[in-house]
């Protein structure tokens, strides 16, 4: 079989993807491989698929347990035999998988790093035809990335055990040192290496400061993906379950999920996210690695992530199906000092300093107004152009205002009080606060005492991040701010200093696409037929079909094998399994699509806005619109198939119009013109005429 053909009957897929073929074809010619291709690159297939054309078994080594479950449902359900070690097995289950290999019945063997370095298990192993290994989230065994793990250490053994034996590594995140370090670490003979563009192109990145407790933020921005799963991350476990309560009070389908939880709890929370039992998981990074769920659609960060890495990480989980996500990050300066007290405890040296430089270059990041994804990739040593639309800094129309003044203000009120103090109390003497502490040292009595109540204190806040920003004042001791050199050279008018509008403005909302409800509702639809049937079989939804082969069916509509069969995703053995449950339900949608109403207008929205204010009559609309009662009606009946009024103020204007329509004519439309009653009505129109001039 080649591999184009598997590629489609097994996998459903049309075509490879970037890279994809370049691996595969690197593992068919039994060469080493380090592949590091970003979150939903598609690297599972890459050695999936050539297990398939070889003979021997393929092993797996993969850091979590979770992962490889998925891996091998997913695998089970598209008719490949695959199965897996770890904890979660019984002994009896361990020892049907050791028949099984015994017996060369399976292709392809997950397995966890510390069951593989076992002795009985490496001497079983070389008595087994082995096509290649593999090893996913190759990343972990370098310590210079961020997910090191002792167990991946020992991996570096396998090639001197297995000389023969080729070696495919995989990873979504490796810096140049990190890809070099798994090259020397698992002793990789000649490897090809193929290194993906960092740029994940369907995931949009916003980041805002956070307002407050960013509440209102994170509602804005699910507003946005009502019955859509999604990720937010926490910083503590406290605020993981606050948020998933708030979130529930809010009408979500939210649940926490962090380490602190029983194991029982934590399962559940996983699995009914799996099923969409719920949509939102509240976390912390407890729950990450391994979720393998192709539809999530968003992930937010309530506060700044530890490093790059972790964000990039936790961000590449939205959108592995290749559809279009959504991620927003909120953050303050106070993030940054909580992490850093973290770190407060470790032992000062090269690694700590390591670990602050990532921090520092977290918190850049989130301040920084380039490109978000140029950003990520430049800090994997990857150089790409502007994203142009998918970060909030490339759609933002930057306008710069000059905020010299008001820094001046602040930088001198700062002066005055002696550098003694946090940002807060300066803040509260500009906007006048009749604080105690300000009135028991004297403040109010100092010039600059209320010269800022023009700006609001998220404003002020905004300004003060700036001047961070730009090295004119840092943190000392106790958190009392210093002004730097730079801070100085602009309360001297010698240096300017300027705001992006946007920050001053506080800026909280998240505008995003407006999604066609009867879209919706088909989609809505088909997830449920898709949820019913992973039921029966035991399998997450996703395994059945993922959203992006949903989206496409749902766009095509296909009605006869052929059709369904051209879609991405649909493969011979899926198509025998569950082709025709949705063939039918894709019959019967094309009927309503076909007599689907137009789409509405702004002119339609106009008359809608006149509609509600509550008591104009039809003439009235009519008139303030300019347009004869027909068009008004034809706008209600079509505000009314987009279920924008319901049917009783619908029914209220019909009504009227019945009575603006002549008895004659209403005989007319209902028995037939005759001749004689044409005149009848040229005298009608000529008297209307008359009557109007
Ligand atoms: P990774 O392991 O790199 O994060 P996966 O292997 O999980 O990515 O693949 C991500 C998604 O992309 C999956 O839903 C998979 O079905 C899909 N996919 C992989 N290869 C292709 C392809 N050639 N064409 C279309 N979809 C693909």
């Amino acid at each position: 079989m080649d591999k184009y053909f598997i590629l489609k009957s097994v996998f459903g897929h049309n075509s490879f993807r970037e890279f994809q073929e370049e691996a595969i074809d690197a593992i068919l010619n039994r060469r080493d491989l380090l592949l590091i291709l970003p979150t939903g690159g598609g690297k599972s297939i890459c050695y999936q698929l050539p297990s398939l054309m070889m003979d021997g078994v393929s092993v797996v080594i993969s850091p979590l347990i979770a992962l490889m479950q998925d891996q091998v449902y997913a695998l089970k359900d598209q008719g490949v035999n695959a199965a897996m070690i770890s904890s979660a097995q019984s002994t009896d289950e361990i020892s049907e998988v050791f028949s099984k290999l015994k017996s060369k019945k399976l292709k392809l063997l997950y397995i966890a790093p510390e069951r593989l370095v076992s002795e009985g298990f490496l001497s079983l192993l070389q008595s087994i035809d082995i096509n290649f290994f593999v090893i996913d989230e190759a990343h972990c065994v370098s310590e210079w990335g961020h997910e090191f793990r002792s167990e991946y250490r020992k991996l570096g053994k396998l090639k001197a055990l297995f000389p023969d034996t080729p070696i495919a590594a995989f990873t979504a995140t490796a810096t140049r040192k990190v890809a070099k370090d798994i090259e020397n670490l698992l002793c990789l003979k000649n490897p090809l290496l193929l290194r993906g563009k960092t740029k994940r192109d369907n995931l949009s990145i916003t980041v805002q400061k956070r307002v407050s407790a960013g509440k209102k933020q994170l509602i804005n921005f699910l507003s946005n993906f009502k019955n859509e799963c999604g990720i937010v991350y926490t910083f503590s476990r406290r605020e993981a379950e606050n948020v998933a309560i708030f979130l529930q009070s809010r009408g979500f389908k939210a649940k926490a999920y962090h380490a602190g939880l029983p194991n029982k709890i934590r399962d559940e929370v996983y699995r009914d996210f799996l099923y969409e039992k719920i949509d939102i998981v509240v976390a912390t990074i407890a729950f990450g690695m391994g979720i393998d769920k192709s539809n999530i659609r968003f992930v937010v960060h309530t506060s700044l992530p530890k490093t790059m890495e972790n964000f990039y990480q936790e961000i590449g989980r939205a959108g592995r199906d290749g559809l279009d996500s959504q991620t927003l990050l909120l953050y303050s300066k106070g993030d940054e000092i909580k992490r850093r007290e973290f770190l407060d405890e470790i032992e000062d040296g090269e690694y700590k300093q390591a670990l602050l430089k990532k921090q520092e270059q977290m918190y850049r990041f989130a301040l920084s107004s380039d490109c978000r994804h140029k950003m990520i990739a430049s800090y994997f040593g990857d150089d790409i152009d502007e994203c142009g639309d998918k970060c909030d800094n490339c759609k933002k129309e930057r306008v710069d205002i000059d905020i010299t003044i008001e820094a001046q203000k602040f930088l001198s009120a700062l002066y005055r009080c002696g550098q003694n103090f946090g940002q807060n109390y300066i803040i509260d003497i500009l906007r006048g606060s009749g604080a105690k502490k300000i009135l028991q040292n004297g403040h109010d009595k100092l010039s600059v005492y209320g010269i800022g109540t023009d700006l609001s204190k998220v404003q002020w806040e905004a300004i003060v991040d700036r001047l961070f920003e730009v090295e004119a004042i840092s943190r000392g001791e106790f958190r009392a701010l210093k002004i730097e050199k730079n801070g100085f050279d602009i309360l001297h008018k010698r240096l300017k200093i300027e705001i992006d509008e946007e920050a001053i403005k506080g800026s909280d909302t998240f505008v995003s696409k407006e999604q066609n409800s009867e879209d919706r509702e088909i989609f809505e639809q088909f997830r449920k037929l898709r949820s019913e049937i992973a039921k029966e079989e035991g399998v997450p939804a996703y395994i059945v079909f993922s959203d992006k082969t949903l989206k496409e069916m749902i766009d095509v509509l296909p009605q006869s094998a052929d059709e369904m069969l051209s879609i991405n995703g649909v493969g011979n053995l899926k198509y025998e399994k569950y082709g025709e449950k949705f063939l039918s339900l894709s019959n019967s949608f094309k009927q309503t699509r076909e007599n689907r109403p137009a789409k509405l207008s702004d002119t339609h929205y106009k008359t809608l806005e006149l509609i509600l204010e509550g008591d104009l009559t039809l003439g009235e609309i009519a008139k303030r619109r300019q347009f004869q009662p027909s068009s008004v009606l034809s706008h209600i009946d079509l505000l009314f198939k987009h279920q924008k009024i319901d049917s009783d103020t619908k029914e209220k204007y019909f009504k009227e119009a019945d009575n603006l329509i002549p008895k004659n004519i209403k005989k007319w439309y209902n028995d037939g013109l005759k001749i004689a009653d044409i005149s009848n009505l040229r005298v009608y129109f000529n008297i209307l005429g008359v009557l109007n001039r």
